[in-house]
């Protein structure tokens, strides 16, 4: 397949060598041309602008900052829109805004060209080792059509849904890895000032479930996503004791705990509902709640868990 690919840095640089590594012939474009040095050594083509990549190539690939380069790269003055040829297909890698690749795909529509999102993860080393999850939205014929060229770049590569899908995917993933930061600070601060030595501390939250991941591996396919909270696996009442005793000891300390405090309240409002004797996980129904009644049910969650 001739592949062109535009945005060459941490992320692309890796991902447009392992393209040309499968066989493809690619054409690549950057604001710095000299980020295309290494590729262009290695037999890939230069285009000046965009427009230039997108008439000679099958499928446009991108990896830009954010919506407001993707949007310019897409649709503006020179870009894909303007040379790309009908059949052609779109793919946006950047982690970018739903709604924006939503719009893109109507207008590239308008010219019989197919767009997909699908947005990585994995950082610039599984970028280089072709070690990403590449997680993809768009119509599902033309996914499993482009499939090669995207198994070039990541070894995990999935179909999410209609267009838009693989961007809110990327973009709930990393909200979590952010909000978990936060708790790991809080938690990691307070665990040394109450005198553990940093090094042990991580080895033991390293080994214990939470740094296992058994979250993600067992606990929430198991009991949140099957909705199966009874027996418990770990009662609510136990959890919210050890919640209660880490912020008992924060306030011994000295530790301000944002996030751990609404943790806890998240446990006492779910005690308060009479279901201390089921399963910890239940506290997490509140917030279907708030959110409008929003189900979060697997019928077959072992599909779907990590590694499947
Ligand atoms: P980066 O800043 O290293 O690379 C962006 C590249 O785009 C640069 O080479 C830049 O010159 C080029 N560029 C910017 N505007 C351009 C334009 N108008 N025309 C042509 N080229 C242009 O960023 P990155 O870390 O490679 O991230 C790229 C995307 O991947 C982002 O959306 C990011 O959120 C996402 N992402 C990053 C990581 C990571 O760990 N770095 C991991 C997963 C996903």
């Amino acid at each position: 397949m001739n592949i062109g690919f535009i945005g060459l840095g941490n992320m692309g640089g890796g991902m447009a060598a392992n393209v040309l590594r499968a066989g493809h012939a690619l054409t690549v474009h950057d604001l710095r041309r000299d980020a295309a040095t290494p590729l262009l050594e290695s037999g890939a083509a230069w285009a000046d602008t965009p427009a230039e990549l997108a008439v000679a190539s099958d499928i446009v690939l991108t990896s830009l900052p954010g919506p407001r380069e993707v949007e310019a790269i897409a649709l503006g003055e020179g870009g894909i829109l303007e040379g790309i040829g009908e059949g052609g297909v779109y793919i946006d890698l950047s982690t970018s805004s739903p709604t924006l690749i939503r719009s893109i795909a109507e207008r590239f529509a308008d010219k019989g060209v197919s767009v997909l999102d699908a947005p990585v993860s994995g950082g610039p080393v599984g970028a280089r080792t072709g070690r990403l999850a590449v997680m993809v939205g768009g119509d599902r014929t033309v996914y499993e059509r482009v499939k090669p060229a995207l198994d070039a770049i990541g070894d995990k590569v999935s179909y999410i849904g209609g267009i838009g899908s693989g961007c809110v995917a990327k973009l709930m993933h990393n909200c979590i890895g952010y909000g978990l930061q936060t708790i790991v600070a809080e938690c990691l601060t307070l665990g040394v000032k109450a005198g553990v030595e940093p090094g042990p501390l991580f080895e033991a939250i390293s080994n214990g479930s939470v740094g296992r991941g058994s979250s993600f591996a067992n606990t929430y396919p198991n009991t949140y996503l099957a909705g199966n909270f009874d027996p418990p696996s770990f009662a609510l009442r136990l959890a919210h004791k050890d919640v209660s005793l880490a912020l008992e000891l924060a306030r011994e300390y000295g530790v301000p705990m944002s996030v751990g405090n609404i943790a806890h309240q998240e446990l006492t409002a779910a005690l308060n509902r009479g279901w201390a004797d089921q399963d910890s996980r239940i506290a997490m129904r509140l917030q279907e709640e708030r959110a409008g009644n929003i189900e979060v049910r697997i019928e077959n969650p072992d599909a779907h868990a990590q590694n499947a």
